[in-house]
């Protein structure tokens, strides 16, 4: 089960996470239930479109169901069959629940205070924990790379006092209202034993001191505003290149739907060695399999009544 909270750390820094049936049904043994009974995984809309599973092709129709039929039953038009019947599990769809996500990790963290969403599925503040002779919030904060990231940065506040825990990367230090806060990825502090979600609290400690510390030293350094400028550029482009990066690895994924062959594909055009391993990471970040190839294609894949949502709102 050592991939369950890479893969769930992945998924939770993307807009409405979408797993197919099939998807869930390939994890490792004991992953989706696991999920499941800490109320991470959940199921959502059935799928509305999906592949035949009589025809080689594949080819992907609108899920129909036949009238009066109790208990429900579903088919799909094919050209060779007429109509193929589809397994209602198999049009079963699978998100995260950000408030489950939260509610364990305050726990883990064995924080003081109730964990409460601040924005509705995007910020929560999961409560205090002791620092020196005092106490610091802690907030957990997801799609800080978004769009309107500056926006759900702004619950910080001005200070940089809080603790800021993000499943995704760390967001460049101006998309903050005031003094960057100390950020720290979950994947850094949280792993997972038979018994539930293990947090190392003292590590967490140790990261929000370093943070703390490099955040001083910068203000120490007195830059003009040039300088300043010259400093806010590079954060820039270094968080745009990682984005570009990804976005070459996705594309490739989707264009090859495969992972190994991906980074086949990719190595030999850039001319340098990426693994199967970097493609899929990049590919998880971006929401999973069914999402990048979802909102991309949909004539050959299946496509579904929450995908065509996403569509229209976009990333976060
Ligand atoms: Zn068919």
């Amino acid at each position: 089960m050592g991939d369950l909270l890479s893969r769930l750390w992945a998924c939770f820094d993307s807009s409405e996470p979408l797993f197919s049936a099939r998807e869930v049904a390939s994890w490792p043994d004991g992953q989706a239930q696991w999920l499941q009974e800490r109320g991470v995984l959940c199921a959502t809309t059935s799928a509305s479109r999906v592949g035949c599973s009589c025809c080689p092709s594949g080819h992907v129709e609108d899920v129909l169901e036949v009238p009066d039929a109790d208990p429900p039953r579903f088919f799909i038009a094919c050209p060779e069959s007429v109509t193929v019947e589809v397994d209602s599990e198999a049009l079963r769809q699978w998100t995260i629940d950000g408030d489950a996500v939260a509610s364990l990790i305050a726990a883990a963290l064995g924080l003081q205070g109730r964990p409460t969403p601040i924005e509705s599925g995007r910020v929560w503040r999961l409560g205090t924990t002791r620092w020196q002779q005092t106490s610091r919030e802690v907030l957990l904060a997801r799609g800080l790379g978004a769009e309107d990231a500056a926006r759900i940065a702004a619950h910080a506040g001005q200070a940089g006092r809080p603790i800021v825990l993000i499943s995704g990367q760390e967001p460049p230090s101006h998309v903050w209202p005031g003094r960057p806060p100390a950020c720290v990825a979950l994947s850094r502090v949280m792993s997972q034993d038979a018994t539930g979600l293990q947090a190392d609290v003292v590590l967490l400690h140790d990261l929000v001191q370093k943070a703390d510390e490099l955040q001083a030293q910068v203000e120490l350094v007195p830059l003009d505003p040039a300088g300043k400028k010259r400093v806010l550029r590079r954060q820039a482009q270094a968080a745009a290149a990682s984005h570009q990066q990804d976005e070459v690895l996705v594309g490739a994924y989707q264009a090859c739907h495969s992972y190994r062959e991906a980074a086949k594909v990719l190595s030999a055009r850039l001319k340098t060695k990426i693994t199967k391993d970097k493609v899929k990471r990049a590919v998880d970040r971006a929401g999973g399999p069914s999402a990048v190839i979802n909102g991309v294609n949909s004539n050959s894949v299946v496509r579904t009544v929450a995908s065509h949502r996403r569509d229209k709102g976009g990333r976060f």
